[in-house]
């Protein structure tokens, strides 16, 4: 590993200095590992699909040429995981935006009610079989300073978690209030639920409780890590509570525009 600066005894202001810079190295370290860890997981992520589509070519290859369900099979096969390898590819952009969003540079003011009520509409419309209820108490003008892009991305995550891991019971709660500092929005559904073990570490990149049910369902393990990210780059908060077998609640807590503010008072769009 690299060099660090040792202490010259003796010289206070010397020492200081040899103690940020050796700081400064470790995070710099850290960093690095964290970008090997992130390539060596997006590598093997890569892996699957790209056997997967390589296993179908070979198979065309063989006998996609006068077997034609061969080749009806293997085309729609192929690319169908050609597709899933793109929405991997899109997740992990995704990501690595979230990682670098400042919500200081953001000006952008966003109306919640009307976000939530956008997004539970369209989770709606793209699961019929669902009930997607939604219990919202909260006025007209409580904002967040945050993209409306970002916003709606965290929402349609968590929902769209609650309907992939529901089981019997097709209903999905979307409850939210605010007090004067934040707002807070409570997911819940009454599906499978995640263990206490599980819970730990769902909001890590790639982590599924169940690879081949999530991968079935066509999850790439990003969709939490992304929401997890985002909140906190909002000066928010994002919380799991679930009992395995009847079902998950994840709450996001957000910090809210101060209606007391008297710039506030305009909420312009960017
Ligand atoms: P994925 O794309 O696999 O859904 P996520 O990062 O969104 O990835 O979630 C990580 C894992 O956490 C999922 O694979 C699943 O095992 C578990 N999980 C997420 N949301 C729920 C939920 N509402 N109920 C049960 N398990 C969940």
């Amino acid at each position: 590993s690299a060099a660090r600066i040792p202490n010259f005894s003796g010289n206070d202001e010397i020492n200081d200095l040899a103690d940020q810079f050796n700081q400064m190295l470790d995070q710099v370290q850290r960093y690095i590992e964290q970008q090997k860890q992130f390539v060596g997981d997006v590598s093997h992520e890569l892996r699957t699909p790209v056997a997967v589509i390589e296993g179908h070519l070979n198979l065309l290859n063989r006998w996609g040429k006068d077997d034609p369900e061969v080749l009806d099979e293997s085309l729609k096969a192929a690319s169908q995981e050609a597709e899933r390898m793109n929405s991997l590819i899109e997740e992990m952009l995704q990501l690595t935006r979230a990682e670098q969003v400042e919500s200081k540079n953001v000006q952008e003011i966003t109306d919640v009610r009307e976000v939530i009520m956008g997004v539970v509409d369209s989770i709606q419309m793209l699961h019929q079989d669902f009930s997607i209820l939604s219990d919202i108490e909260m006025n007209a003008d409580v904002s967040v300073r945050m993209t409306r892009n970002h916003l709606e991305q965290i929402l349609i995550i968590l929902l769209d978690n609650a309907v992939k891991y529901s089981t019997k019971r097709k209903e999905v709660h979307l409850s939210a209030d605010t007090t004067p500092q934040e707002i807070h929005i409570v997911v819940q559904d009454f599906g499978m639920g995640i263990s206490p073990e599980s819970q730990q570490r769902i909001f890590d990149r790639f982590y599924r409780v169940d690879k081949a049910r999530s991968r079935e369902r066509g999850g790439n393990g990003l969709g939490l890590s992304i929401a997890y990210r985002l909140v906190k780059a909002y000066g928010g908060q994002l919380t799991v509570d679930s009992v395995e077998g009847s079902g998950s609640m994840f709450k996001v807590t957000l910090p809210t525009i101060s209606e007391s503010i008297p710039e506030s008072t305009d909420h312009e769009e960017d």
